[in-house]
């Protein structure tokens, strides 16, 4: 091994152990009994379920990690690169077709593995603690048809980038960062009308005090509501949830009738108040403004990996490429990624506060929002007592348990 095969070696172990031992700490922080004030969330029999859910999921995640990480380093070191490298340059074809075909065997190779962890997390762990209502018909469509959506929109975007690394010269990393651009934005417009009812049956909220009650609340806070939906969650699980779609003056709220079935009507308004919270506090154009920045820097940094052929060296292949550089780049970027999304979740926590805080000012009380957290907490058997270290990694949202007394003005 050279130098930096080692050097990156390492740190992709690294990142792993990071991972563990964060989760290994998470374990050790599950406390045998609730949190005084959580007490009547659940029952001693209920908190012990937690725990065995909590370290069952956990366990299961290692050998996924794990598996997925000597895999890598397996095909990565016994030179599998170079040899998919060599066989898909020999059909002679041209240089953005070789290109597909190399990153497709890859993706495809990577989602074949990925089929039986979901399968045993579905029917297997989610199954034994009550949350699944997925069949094995449910499971194998969405397959097929995120397979599918993934060909139809992901397909023309990589052929697009293949081609501008190879002809558009030193600019080729701005034309990429404007196309991917338009691209996710163009998606996330056409999502709630032509994507997701691919995958859920979307139903107008039928008139009522619930309905009446959620438009008069987004009216008066200046909100421009154009629907509210329901979306049948219960087709795939028990959990709940709730979000919003749509840009501008036509945006919708999609509740989860999972949601409907848990919360109470007051707890319901509160949930959609915290949603609206995260428009009206900007988190949602600060998101996006993010997330364009990053792939812009994204694409900078792989237009220098794709000039520094020691990188393509490193994985046995002898003639750089734009697709070979693109997968390596992927690797390398597996360490760096870490302390990034560390200070992504940190904001999205801060966010979340804030939209809890609107919440707060807008309905008057965050009481409804409080009870509605604490029954969905208990109904996802939710850990209550996440070790700090496990939440800087992995956490988007507080600790329920933080959020709630924050809520109850206890903090
Ligand atoms: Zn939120």
């Amino acid at each position: 091994m050279s130098t930096w095969q080692t050097l990156l070696a390492a740190a992709l172990v690294i990142t792993f152990v990071i991972e563990v031992v964060a989760d290994v700490l998470n374990l050790r922080a599950l406390a045998p009994e609730a949190p005084r004030d959580f007490r009547d969330l659940y029952d001693a029999d209920g908190y012990r379920r937690m725990q065995a859910y909590t370290r069952e999921r956990t366990r299961f995640g290692w050998i996924g990690s794990a598996v997925r990480l000597a895999l890598l380093l397996g095909f990565w070191l016994l030179g599998g690169f170079g040899a998919l490298d060599r066989w898909t340059r020999g059909l002679g074809w041209p240089e953005v077709p070789t290109g597909l075909v190399f990153i497709g065997a890859l993706v495809i190779a990577q989602a074949i593995l990925r089929l039986p962890f979901s399968w045993y997390a579905t029917f297997v762990i989610e199954e034994k603690y009550g949350f699944n209502r997925s069949t094995a018909r449910t499971f194998w469509t969405d397959v097929a048809t995120g397979t599918g959506v993934a060909i139809v929109l992901g397909g023309p975007l990589l052929a697009a980038i293949l081609w501008l690394f190879a002809s558009a010269g030193p600019s080729a990393w701005l034309w990429c960062w404007a196309v991917v651009t338009a691209w996710t934005i163009g998606v996330q417009y056409v999502a709630p009308t032509w994507i997701m009812p691919l995958f859920n049956r979307f139903t107008s909220l039928p008139d009522g005090e619930l309905r009446d009650a959620l438009l008069a609340f987004a009216a008066r806070n200046g909100f421009p509501l154009a629907g509210v939906w329901v979306i049948d969650g219960s087709k795939r699980s028990t959990k709940a949830n709730a979000f919003f779609t749509g840009f501008g003056a036509r945006k919708r709220i999609a509740l989860f009738d999972t949601l409907l079935a848990t919360l109470a009507r007051a707890e319901v308004l509160a949930v959609v108040a915290h949603e609206i919270g995260h428009y009206k506090r900007r988190h949602v154009q600060w998101g996006l403004a993010i997330a364009i920045l990053h792939t812009g820097v994204l694409f900078f940094v792989l237009s220098l990996v794709l000039e520094t052929p020691a990188v393509f060296a490193m994985f046995a292949i002898d003639r750089p490429s734009v697709h070979a550089g693109l997968v390596i780049f992927t690797i390398l970027m597996t360490p760096i990624e870490l302390p990034l999304s560390l200070a992504m979740n940190a904001l999205s926590r801060r966010h979340e506060y804030e939209a809890d805080r609107f919440a707060v000012e807008t309905v008057g009380s965050g009481r409804d929002l409080a009870s509605g957290l604490r029954r969905l907490s208990a109904d996802t058997l939710a850990n209550l007592t996440p070790h700090p270290w496990y939440v800087a990694l992995h956490h988007s949202h507080p600790p329920v348990v933080e959020r709630v007394r924050a809520l109850e003005g206890r903090r």
